[in-house]
Parts: structure tokens; sequence; C-alpha cells
């Protein structure tokens, strides 16, 4: 068996999703979207597709490696997230040429249905915020979520009047009070805080107990981590950020945090987020699969959820961005949703709707470069009351 063709769908602003056939007509999907650089991993895919092409796709291991390792320069996140949804259509074809579902390909299931979040919060106490959260709290306790993130939304300078933490500690002891103590609450500070500013903002939401504050610091500093989750009694997440097992050393050697969070469709695929799931067992950090975009990245982090032992929760984008794309869709229940038995990643794609809509997203492109509210949404145009750049 070979590969036959790879092509590139961009259906929805932030879904890029690259599909690999086989010349005996298997096809698998992967997602390569990198938030605020809608052309790269494109471009990255196509130079990839030359060394792909007429390659034997069951050699997921291999061809990874060359991809990491061939040319002189590793890494970086264009390149890690084009081999991620390389790798992810990969093992899609070897569950698919298997006839099993791809976990049953990487060691098989340690466990019988997968625990997820939902992203839910109190952002303001006006009338009109309280009523939107009260029914979209509604919403998905009905459709079966028992964890919630959200987070301190706007700009965080490096320190803040105590109005501030204020009004963001009462809203999220107002969502404790409103959930209860049996689900579960956490935090995204989105690595925009100081580690000070963290630790106090940390302190102040003890009382209300949340399950993580996640990325309470930019990423690259793992020093500057370790000091937060060395002063905060409760655990610490990270790793949206970071893009492979080399990555993520630093954080396993100095316990920097207690739970981690790799993104599969940024840090290198199937194949490389679970090695470092394996590596942070040894350390006793639970792995937390990041995945705020599309259904084919979300299929993919279930394969891996489903083998390790250290999976502790993971995140959905509600009922899922972009799945009208597809002919699958995911039930809650309890705050679990039940291991996928479909060959491959387990989901169908409505193709037509895909190359339909990738028409019009791409018209688009071709006029911006992003599409419009990109810059918005991704934070492009993000600026403190001084003038100065700021983190969103
Ligand atoms: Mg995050």
């Amino acid at each position: 068996m070979k590969i036959a063709k790879i092509e590139q769908f961009f259906p929805r602003r932030r879904m890029r999703l690259v599909k690999i056939t086989t010349e005996n007509g298997i096809v698998g999907w992967g997602e390569t979207t990198l938030e605020g650089k809608p052309q790269s991993t494109i471009a990255a895919v196509n130079e990839l597709a030359g060394y792909l092409i007429g390659k034997d796709p069951l050699r997921i291991e291999h061809h990874w490696q060359h991809i990491y390792r061939s040319a002189f320069f590793r890494g970086g996140n264009v390149l890690m997230s084009a081999l991620a949804g390389i790798d992810q259509a990969l093992w899609d074809i070897a569950g698919k040429f298997y006839q099993v579902p791809t976990y049953k390909l990487l060691g098989g299931a340690v466990r019988d249905r997968i625990r997820v979040y939902a992203h839910w919060g109190i952002h303001n106490t006006s009338e009109a915020s309280l009523e939107q959260a009260r029914n979209r709290l509604e919403w998905l306790q009905q459709s079966g979520y028992t964890a919630f993130k959200s987070g301190p939304g706007g700009k965080w300078r490096a320190h803040e009047p105590p109005a501030t933490i204020d009004d963001f500690v009462e809203s999220a002891c107002l969502m404790r009070e409103w959930v209860g103590n049996d689900t579960e609450l956490c935090f995204d500070f989105h690595g925009k805080m100081t580690p000070a500013l963290a630790i106090e903002v940390c302190h102040q939401l003890k009382q209300m107990r949340p399950m993580f504050v996640e990325e309470p610091v930019p990423q690259e500093n793992v020093d500057a981590l370790k000091q937060v989750s060395d002063h905060v009694p409760f655990p610490i997440a990270t790793g949206e950020r970071l893009l492979s097992r080399w990555e993520f050393r630093q954080i396993f050697e100095k316990q920097a945090a207690a739970y981690i969070q790799p993104d599969v469709a940024h840090a290198g695929g199937i194949t490389e987020l679970k090695k470092i799931a394996n590596m942070a067992e040894v350390y006793y950090m639970h792995i937390m699969p990041h995945c705020a975009i599309g259904p084919v990245a979300f299929s993919a982090c279930l394969q891996v959820d489903a083998v390790v032992p250290n999976f502790l929760i993971q995140e959905q984008v509600d009922a899922g961005l972009g799945s009208d794309l597809f002919q699958t869709s995911w039930q809650v229940e309890d705050g679990y949703i039940e291991l996928p038995t479909a060959s491959g990643l387990g989901f169908e794609v409505d193709e037509k709707l895909v190359e339909q809509d990738n028409r019009i997203t791409q018209d688009k492109m071709n006029l911006l470069g992003l599409v419009a509210g990109d810059e918005e949404e991704l934070g492009g145009e993000f600026y403190y009351e001084d003038g100065s750049v700021a983190d969103w």
C-alpha cells in the first residue's frame, strides 16, 4: 500500500484539515490548525507531501522520525502542527486498514469511557451576562457535562487593582455556588499573568476549590511556572504550547506542574502525544489533552485517552467546532463519552460539505490572508491602554 494523494481543506475559519488517500482508496484525515498562522502549516504540508507520496502509510514512526529529524532544523509550531496532522491521518489509515479503532493499535483501551469537560463560565455579574451564563449552563448540564473551564477575560497587566481581582474571584465563587461540589471547575489564565499576580489570584480562588489553573504564566520559563506551582495549594496545568517530549522534559524534571496539556494538533500528533503521556507517568503527572479546535483533533485525542493510564480529562469545545462537517456526534453521559467503535479515528466526514465550505472559506482567505474576524479573535490586535502589546 502506498500514499497516492495529499489534499488540504479549510472548511472553517479555524480549521485546517489534511486528507491522505492511498492508492487502494483508504482515506485518512488529520487536523493542522495553527491559530494566528493560517497559511504556514498549509505550506509545510505541501513541502512534506513530496516526501510522503509513494511511501507506505503504515510506517508511521519512521515517517515521524524522517519529518522531525531529516532536514537539520527541528521542531517549531509550524513543522510540529503539519507533522501532527499528517500523523493523525496516517493513524486513521492504519485503523481503517486493519479495520479496528486506532486505539487498538496503540496497546488497547485501559478504560471504557472518557471524561470530558466543556467551556463555561460567568464572565461578569451583570443581569444580562448572568442570564446568558445560566442558560448555557443548563444546556451543557442537560447535554451531560459535569466539568467546565473558563478564565479571567480581557487583558491583565503585571498587576491589577483589588476590584479587578475581586470581580473575577466573585464570579468564580458564584459558579461554584451554582454547580455545587460534585462538578469540577477549572480556569485558564492563558499565560497572561506574571508569577506574582498569578499566585495572588490563585490564593483568592482557593476557597472555591478549582480542579486546576491552566497556564498561569507564559510557557517559556519553566522556573516561573514552578514558582507558581510551589505557592499554590491546588494543581497547576500547562502544555498546550509545548510541542514535543523535549519541550516537556523540564516540566517533568522540575515537577513544575501537576497536569500537562499537550495538543494533538501541535505536539506531533498521536505518536508524540502518547510518548509525552508515557513520560509523564514516571513523574505521577496526568494528561488532559488540549483541544480547542475541531472534531478531527478531538477524535485523535480520544484514541490516546483510551490507552493512557495517567489520563485525567479531555477538553471538548461543546458541540464541537465544525461538527456539522461530520456524520458522527459524541454523546456525553454523566460527564463521559463512550469509547469510539468505528475503524480508524472513528468518524465519517461529509466530504461534499467539506469541499463546498472549503471553496467559500478559501475565497475569503485569498483576499485577506486571514479570514475576516480572525485578527480580533486570535489576539493579533491586542494592546494595553498605553499602546504596548498585551498577551490575550
Ligand atoms: Mg489554554
